[in-house]
């Protein structure tokens, strides 16, 4: 399992793509991809191998876009196919997530969602976790950095997540606890991967980020990085 991500002036795709392929290594059974273009969320998602993936995106979506996030499923909660691979929306179809991880107590929080009419495509626990964010923007009335980090203070479980949001694609929003997460730093652009691998051609700058660390990467602005556990996000 595995997440890449990229924010900046090259074309995404194949920044991911190949970024994936380094990451083959640490297993997986699913692989997906979401881009972009500056109009509209290019999203494809198959069961199988990256190489089937880039088979499928070939395809089915048109790849430019200068943001992306990409992934690697080891499935855990709902079985390998399409509809459980990663990236997932949430129900307003604003916000795009990947996650590699377990959210252990994604029951109990389905249950609460559903019940104020969230509806869910697939039995991950993943799926969860991004519609849980998008209520918190909506009730709490905050950014995405901030919902994300109150939506990680009601989770137990592990995980490295990347999200972002269609209506702000300049900033991609991640967070770890258990799972790794690399940060690149290139100029007015960042890269986001599991390890170093995927972008160590484009970059020698990388933040490895801690346990219970949140980072919102910006562009045009240096990485914020946070502890989810503080009070204060600004
Ligand atoms: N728990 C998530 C799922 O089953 C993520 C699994 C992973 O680490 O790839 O979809």
């Amino acid at each position: 399992c595995g997440i890449v991500g990229y924010i900046g002036k090259r074309e995404a795709y194949p920044i991911i793509l190949n970024g994936l392929k380094r990451l083959e290594y640490r297993g997986y059974d699913s692989a997906g991809i979401a881009l972009y273009d500056g109009k509209d969320i290019q999203l494809c998602k198959t069961q199988g191998k990256v190489a089937d993936l880039e088979t499928k995106a070939e395809t089915e979506i048109n790849r430019e876009g200068n943001v992306g996030i990409g992934h690697t499923r080891w499935a855990t909660h709902g079985v390998p196919n399409d509809v459980n691979s990663h990236p997932h929306y949430s129900n307003n179809g604003e916000l795009v997530m990947i996650h590699n991880g377990i959210i252990e107590n994604y029951a109990s929080i389905k249950k609460e969602l559903t019940n104020r009419g969230y509806t869910f495509k697939s039995e991950t626990d993943t799926e969860v976790l991004v519609n849980l964010i998008e209520d918190i923007q909506k009730q709490e009335k905050v950014k995405l950095g901030k919902a994300v980090q109150i939506a990680l203070n009601q989770v137990v479980g592990a995980y490295a997540i990347a999200v972002f949001d269609i209506k702000k694609p300049n900033e991609i929003v991640v967070a770890k606890l258990g799972s790794p997460l690399a940060i690149g730093v290139g100029e007015d652009e960042f890269f986001i991967a599991s390890d170093a691998s995927p972008f160590i051609e484009f970059t020698n700058n990388a933040i490895y980020l801690e346990d219970e660390e949140l980072a919102i990467i910006r562009l045009g602005r240096d990485v914020k990085i946070r502890k989810i556990k503080d009070d204060k996000l600004v």
